[in-house]
């Protein structure tokens, strides 16, 4: 019995809210819980589907390996390392009634399955994300058997079908619940759900029609890819069992902080010093971009703090290929620290030219603010 993408089944995106999980599945359990449904048969395994996809989904752990992993138990058949870095949110943990009747995952089914989905997770450098990039990465999934071509079976030799099952992969059997006439399957005990029988395996897979591999794959990032990006590849995951279709492969990108440049959205945020008597008269600077160096006109007078915007010089736009964000650079006006005695002289000697004007300035500041000191 082929499974269906626990999302599919709950209705909802690979990126619901846990509250979104909740509310569909309520909405489901509802229409489809054998008490209402006393003479569909079906109903019971529609609404065992559901609850066995609610209990994966509302689990942040389950969850979490059944994006990496489907439907495939990773602790059968070769371990799967190396992939790290996924993590879901903190949500917490199932207690439903409905546990009661279909707790301990009794009847889970395990046909000839669809490969797994594989996750890994891409560290790229900041540049790369705004510019794209072609990289080849190394991953080890299993893939189909080129000795046998996945069917398990020694060349040359035959292929049977089970005689426990009849070929069907499952077990049917039926149990009475309170909740009514109830019917279970099982993976086929004889054939672990694959429906043949395999007289001599094959000496390469053991059998299992799939082996284990490192495989190089080229991965085209596109420009303006973020920190949490997902791509698929599809095709690109584990090989199924038995001529089962592959899985695919998502590449999770993170992208490393940059020393100058700081991203919001598709902006580029950077700060720039500049000094006194730029801020005071006015100037030209040069600003790095990641397009290359910039002129920045900063009119006279301007304040530390002043935001200026390069427009079309920040991150392209995921996916359009021609807009941009902008550029933001914060001009941060530096106080000189160590000045000559020379210089402290002038310093002095525009103060007494700014004379009245700045005791003016600062009058009418105390003024405005007169209320805001208690007693005065
Ligand atoms: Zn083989
Ligand atoms: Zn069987």
């Amino acid at each position: 019995m082929d499974k269906r993408d626990y999302y599919e089944v709950l209705g909802v995106s690979q990126s619901a809210s846990q509250d979104e999980i909740k509310k569909a599945y309520r909405a489901l359990a509802r229409k489809l819980h054998p008490d209402v449904n006393k003479d569909d048969p079906k109903a019971a395994e529609k609404f065992k589907e559901v609850s066995e996809a609610y209990e994966v989904l509302s689990d942040s752990d389950k969850r979490a390996q059944y994006d990496r992993f489907g439907h495939q138990d990773p602790s059968q058949g070769a371990g799967f390392g190396g992939f790290g870095g996924f993590q879901g949110g903190d949500f917490g943990g199932i207690n439903d009634i409905f546990d009661m009747f279909f707790g301990g995952g009794t009847g889970r089914t395990r046909g000839p399955q669809r490969g797994a989905d594989l996750e890994y997770t891409l560290t790229i450098d900041f540049k790369d994300a705004a510019f794209g990039l072609k990289k080849e990465i190394e991953i080890p999934r299993t893939e189909t058997c080129d000795t046998c071509s996945g069917s398990g079976a020694k060349p040359g030799t035959k292929v049977e079908t089970c005689n426990t099952c009849h070929g069907s992969g499952v077990q049917e059997y039926v149990t009475n619940t309170p909740l009514g006439r109830m019917v279970n399957r099982r993976t086929c005990p004889t054939c672990q759900g694959t429906g043949k029988k395999i007289a001599t395996p094959c000496s390469e897979c053991r059998g299992s029609g799939v082996v284990r591999k490192r495989t190089k794959i080229e991965v085209n990032v596109p420009p303006g890819v973020d920190t949490g990006t997902r791509m698929r590849i599809t095709g690109a995951g584990e090989a199924g069992d038995h001529g089962a279709p592959t899985g695919d492969l998502y590449i999770v990108i993170r992208v490393n902080k940059h020393d100058f440049f700081e991203r919001n959205g598709n902006d580029v945020y950077c700060e720039i010093p500049i000094t006194f008597v730029q801020a005071a008269l006015g100037d030209e600077i040069t600003v790095p971009t990641l397009y290359g160096r910039e002129i920045l006109r900063i009119p006279g007078g301007t304040q530390t703090g002043t935001l200026f915007y390069l427009r079309q010089k920040g991150m392209p736009k995921l996916g359009n290929g021609v807009a941009k964000g902008d550029q933001q650079v914060r001009v941060i006006v530096q106080t000189p620290t160590r000045l000559t005695d020379k210089q402290k002289g002038l310093f002095r000697e525009l103060s007494r030219e700014f004379g009245e004007e700045a005791h003016e300035q600062s009058r009418t500041f105390f003024e405005r603010v007169k209320g805001a000191f208690m007693g005065e």
